[in-house]
């Protein structure tokens, strides 16, 4: 397929209708009393879904848990979804300040044959693994959309999921890899606030902030599933930024109401040579808090619990929050069959093998859930 290099831009209001919500977004109005309020509703609105992220909302995450485990029963049952990450590229065009991937840090860069590319995904299946994450870092040179489509041709041989992380593409492109097989898009804006946007990609196809915005939109339009949301907790004001992500996600909810809704909540992640790349004032609490609003504002969205937290706090969001993990999760490129050819994203915090982590959901009385879809 010809790589199209013009951006496509789509009609949508959006954006426009996020950012200036998340402008008038005072959250140091509320009190704790408005917080019991919310926790009593039924159904959130969006100004419900600001207060238990305001900061007295800390008080009540006790009250917010059991809520929200109460919520992922209710919608999710206790199945928790397995799947883990491939890293076939780490080539990226980007200057993200807080990624190891970014184009001016100088790490081991790589890319997996085909041939690699099916062995890797063999030996994933071999875990049991039905559902498969591929990315690539963010280079249309060194990955392109022909690549990333064989790629997931692979993936259907062993897998009944898959989704990818890869740069935002053109709706045209989009359709091509559902075609080829691909299910679920996800890309993070990292931050909503445009500002920080510049300040944190320096340079890049990355730096037009309205193309990453409007990706979920040509994702849907182009024939996906599932698209995934997500702000990079610490870049930016944290409440800010989970509210827009939070407002992005219900908003394409209520425009493509046949679409599959997920969130991942990452925080920044020390990386080769930034070994000080903390998220800031996001500690686990705000970490919780910002996973408890994102349940109980959207009850049906999946939320994935990434292995940039530890053991512990992940054990303890699945169920109660969460509804999908990963486990064997290798960062680098390839390193699950093959040697791995390229450098990590950043430091993973739970090193937990697939069977590791299908014991402790059993341990937890949760029930690991490698598939949900048969592909006829
Ligand atoms: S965050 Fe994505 S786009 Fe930015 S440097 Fe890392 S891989 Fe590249």
């Amino acid at each position: 397929m010809k790589q199209l290099v013009e951006m496509e831009m789509i009609e949508s209001s959006i954006m426009e209708e996020v950012l200036s919500q998340v402008e008038s977004y005072d959250y140091n109005q509320y009190t704790v009393g408005d917080v019991h309020y919310v926790l009593t509703k039924e159904q959130l609105t969006k100004e419900d879904f600001g207060i238990l992220l305001s900061p007295v909302a800390l008080e009540c995450l006790e009250d917010m848990a059991q809520r929200s485990k109460a919520q992922t029963l209710k919608y999710f049952g206790n199945a928790i979804s397995l799947f883990t990450p491939l890293y076939i590229a780490n080539y990226c065009e980007n200057h993200c300040v807080y990624c190891g991937f970014n184009c001016k840090n100088k790490i081991k860069r790589g890319k997996l044959t085909l041939e690699e590319i099916d062995r890797e995904m063999q030996t994933i299946a071999e875990t049991g693994l039905k559902e498969i994450l591929i990315l690539t870092g963010e280079s249309r040179v060194q990955s392109d959309v022909d690549y990333i489509g064989e790629a997931i041709k692979l993936a259907r041989k062993y897998f009944s999921t898959i989704g990818i992380e890869i740069y935002p593409l053109n709706t045209d492109e989009y359709t091509y890899l559902q075609e080829c097989g691909a299910d679920f898009v996800s890309v993070y804006q990292e931050t909503y606030n445009q500002a920080t946007y510049k300040e944190m990609h320096l340079s890049g196809p990355k730096r037009n902030f309205a193309y990453r915005f409007t990706a979920q939109e040509r994702a849907l339009k182009g024939g996906m599933r599932g698209v995934a949301f997500g702000a990079l907790l610490g870049l930016d004001d944290f409440r800010k930024d989970a509210f827009a992500a939070g407002l992005h996600a219900y908003y394409i909810q209520q425009k493509y109401p046949q679409a599959e809704i997920a969130f991942s909540v990452p925080r920044l992640r020390p990386y080769i040579n930034q070994a000080e790349n903390n998220p800031r004032d996001v500690h686990e609490p705000q970490l919780l808090q910002v996973m408890l609003a994102y349940r109980l504002f959207l009850p049906f969205a999946g939320i994935t619990i990434s292995t940039r937290e530890n053991q512990k706090f992940r054990d303890n969001v699945v169920g109660m929050i969460a509804t999908k993990i990963s486990g064997g999760v290798k960062v680098g490129v390839g390193g699950h069959e093959e040697e791995q050819k390229g450098d990590e994203q950043f430091e993973i915090s739970d090193p937990r093998s697939v069977e590791e982590i299908q014991k402790m959901l059993k341990q937890r009385g949760l029930q690991p859930v490698y598939t949900d879809y048969i592909r006829v």
